[in-house]
């Protein structure tokens, strides 16, 4: 067992963009493993072939495989011999030692220039594993599961075959800045980017100089998670206190929530085009709170001149909590924080808000004073770092 076939959706990759998505793909793949051994890599139609320097790497290519967007799944391989009898031979062996109700076996012929096509190699293996198990056939749900691969100038076979994360690979969509608060929605909304190929680059507001910074712990966690699906992610920390302060004095209760949000976004936009990022991403979900409904969004996006992605709209909670479980985020999510924008939230924010209103409950706010000023704190965390930011209260 020293092969890895990586297997992609070939279809899902437009044929004039394939090489780049697999250039891409086999970058992040030998990112991934770095550390692990894994050199050699080449590649046969639809596939990306790993040299394992020993079985005992495998546990950990396998977890680290499982992270890289754009696999549909990987085998585990053994080269043989090319002699079909030979292998059936084999096979029959091996699943002699194996306790299973009902198999398949599943071939693919990527060099052409075989002689003997995929249905008959995998009828003549199933012929040999039924003679020596007596166990069925089930192709369409079985418990043991041969595969063949037959690669020009190689033929490798597989019992163990893993999922991928599917997706695009990453840094294929370009890059995007998404807004990470400490809640549950946003680092799946930022997941879900990372899963359609985008780097992604991540933004916190705390609530410092004059709240607490606590909740920046909590996104550093959550950049950590995310950062096992894309490495070297970078946690960008704004201060949110000043433009808070002023907005609390200056501007009436109900408006507020659409007011941070807006700012938000601008400081987001210099943030952006600063590093490049072609759009903002948003956890917003159509409804979820008083701040996303769809007027409250408009005005919210007429406050960027980028364009604004915001993947969870059309989901349920339910649909974004049992994401967040699978991707780890969750537990993290729900730890009690201070969220910058939960002080001085009214009691009853207003859903329906128009520019015009906005602009109006704008009139005395210093916009480019404030965008300045927040922007001048900004920091740039390593999340991969162990140390943690100090949760120090200035109020
Ligand atoms: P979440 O679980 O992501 O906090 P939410 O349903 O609580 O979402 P809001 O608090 O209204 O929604 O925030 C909407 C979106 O605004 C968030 O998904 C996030 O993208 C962004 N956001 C909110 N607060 C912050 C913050 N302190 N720092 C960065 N982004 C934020
Ligand atoms: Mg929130």
């Amino acid at each position: 067992m020293n092969r890895v076939v990586v297997r992609y959706h070939e279809i899902a990759l437009k044929k004039a963009n394939r090489t780049t998505f697999v250039a891409q793909l086999t970058r992040n793949i030998v990112r991934a493993l770095e550390g692990t051994g894994v050199r050699q890599t080449h590649r046969a139609p639809g596939r990306i072939i790993l040299h394992l320097p020993s079985i005992d790497v495998w546990p950990a290519v396998r977890e680290r495989l499982q992270r890289v967007f754009g696999i549909a799944n990987f085998l585990l391989c053994e080269r043989v011999h090319p002699s079909i009898p030979a292998l059936a031979n084999r096979m029959a062996d091996i699943a002699a030692n194996h306790d299973f109700t009902d198999f398949a076996v599943r071939t693919k012929r990527c060099d052409k220039t075989f002689p003997i096509k995929s249905p008959e190699v995998s009828a003549q293996i199933g012929a040999a594993v039924q003679e020596r198990t007596n166990r069925p056939v089930n192709l369409s749900n079985p418990h043991f599961e041969i595969h063949v691969e037959i690669l020009p100038r190689e033929m490798l076979y597989s019992i163990d075959k893993v999922a991928g994360a599917g997706g695009l690979p990453g840094s294929t969509g370009g890059k995007v800045l998404a807004l990470l608060s400490g809640g549950i929605d946003s680092p799946v909304a930022a997941f879900r980017m990372m899963y359609r190929g985008c780097r992604v680059e991540l933004l916190h507001f705390h609530g410092g100089p004059y709240q607490s910074r606590a909740s920046l712990d909590k996104a550093i966690e959550l950049a950590r998670t995310l950062n096992a699906w894309q490495p070297d992610t970078s946690l960008h920390s704004i201060p949110f206190g000043a433009v808070q302060k002023q907005i609390v004095a200056r501007v009436p209760r109900r408006p507020r929530v659409v007011l941070y949000r807006r700012m938000m976004m601008r400081i987001a936009t210099k943030l952006a085009r600063e590093i490049g990022a072609a759009a903002i991403v948003t956890g917003d979900s159509l409804g979820q709170v008083a701040s996303q409904t769809l007027p409250n969004l408009a005005v919210v996006e007429e406050a960027s001149s980028l364009p604004m992605l915001r993947p969870l709209i059309a989901m349920d909670k339910e649909e974004i909590v049992s994401q967040a479980r699978r991707i780890n985020t969750y537990e993290t999510s729900i730890l009690p924080d201070e969220d910058c924008c939960q002080l001085f939230v009214p009691k009853h924010p207003s859903t329906r808000m128009n520019l015009g209103a906005a602009n109006a409950a704008e009139r005395d706010l210093d916009i480019e004073a404030l965008v300045e000023e927040a922007y001048a704190g900004i920091e740039v965390i390593d999340p991969a770092m162990p140390s943690k930011v100090d949760s120090h209260e200035t109020a």
